[in-house]
């Protein structure tokens, strides 16, 4: 089991999707990432919050036993927020607000026992910011990065920065088309592999998510979940899903990186069971063991 670093955003997100809605609930991509992870790998949080943050929100990751020694309490400011709603189509989220609030001026400093950790993980948040904290890190053993449109129109020329030296990205599929300025997933993730990463893992919301890497394909569906309420946070929690599996193994061997694409896989079909971080509150270590192993029923077949 090795260390697991995450810079992300820790948030309060009001929600609306057609089933019901939620005000300043529990949020963030780091959040949702770091309670995901934290069920196979130590994971330490770089982050801010405002001095507005519920301490109980801050005991949730504290029970996982998620390091947040390097989450910082800014006086004077408010936490990052995020408002929006989905439609029926579940696979798009719209954003109706971002406050970015506390991550305006944020600088993290990270400790030397911080920079030395084998796996990093730069969730969606500003990529100065994520730059920022690559560059501090003592050369980890696996870097990936996700995004999203918000950066990807707002900061482009830092964002393709820190592609360029990250090992894998984790996007959705209007991401990737949107990095790429090219509509067909395959040739997008193509051309991202050009841009630096290695691996590409393209989250496809209800149809799943494939990864492409030099010259191979590796396709996992969605778990077929008959009540989704609220698809926030799914991409991350898979992010969190995929790299603790692989602190977990401490190792990116083929075999290793498939097997975290079912574990992603497996902790976003949970956490859009419910809003915010619900349903991985309620989450026992078995109910992903029997997940993991519907996965391997679902798509074996002859010759
Ligand atoms: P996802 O996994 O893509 O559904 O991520 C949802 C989370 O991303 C929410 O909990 C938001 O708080 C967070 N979020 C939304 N917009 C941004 C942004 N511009 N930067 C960082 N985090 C964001």
């Amino acid at each position: 089991m090795a260390d697991l670093v995450v810079v992300g955003s820790v948030a309060l997100d009001s929600v609306k999707t057609p089933f019901g809605q939620v005000a300043e609930a529990l949020g963030g991509s780091a959040t949702y990432f770091a309670y995901a992870a934290s069920f196979f790998t130590q994971v330490r949080v770089v982050a801010a919050v405002g001095e507005d943050f519920p301490p109980a929100h801050l005991a949730l990751l504290e029970a996982r036993e998620v390091d947040t020694g390097a989450l910082q309490v800014l006086a004077g400011k408010k936490t990052f927020r995020w408002t929006g709603e989905y439609g029926f189509d579940l696979n798009e989220a719209r954003t109706l607000d971002t406050q970015l609030n506390a991550f305006a001026e944020f600088k993290p400093v990270l400790s030397p026992s911080l920079a030395k950790a084998p796996f990093l993980f730069l969730a969606n948040i500003d990529p100065e910011l994520q730059l920022d904290v690559l560059r501090q890190m003592n050369r980890p053993q696996l870097a990936a990065l996700d995004t999203m449109n918000f950066w990807i129109q707002g900061k482009r020329e830092a964002l393709l920065k820190v592609l360029a030296e990250v090992d894998v990205l984790l996007v959705n599929d209007a991401e990737a088309r949107m990095l790429a300025r090219e509509p067909n997933l395959i040739k997008a993730a193509r051309s991202i592999i050009e841009l630096g990463p290695r691996v590409v893992v393209i989250k496809r919301g209800e149809y799943g998510s494939l990864m492409v890497s030099d010259g191979s394909f590796f396709f996992v569906p969605a778990y077929p979940l008959e009540s989704v309420f609220d698809p926030t946070g799914a991409g991350d929690t898979f992010a969190g899903g995929f790299m603790g599996y692989l602190a977990q193994r401490g190792s990116m061997d083929p075999a290793s990186v498939r097997r975290a694409m079912v574990h992603g896989a497996v902790m976003a079909s949970f956490t859009v069971e419910d809003f915010s971080l619900e349903r991985l509150k309620r989450l026992e270590p078995r109910e992903i063991e029997q997940r993991f192993e519907t996965f391997q029923q679902m798509v074996r077949f002859e010759r």
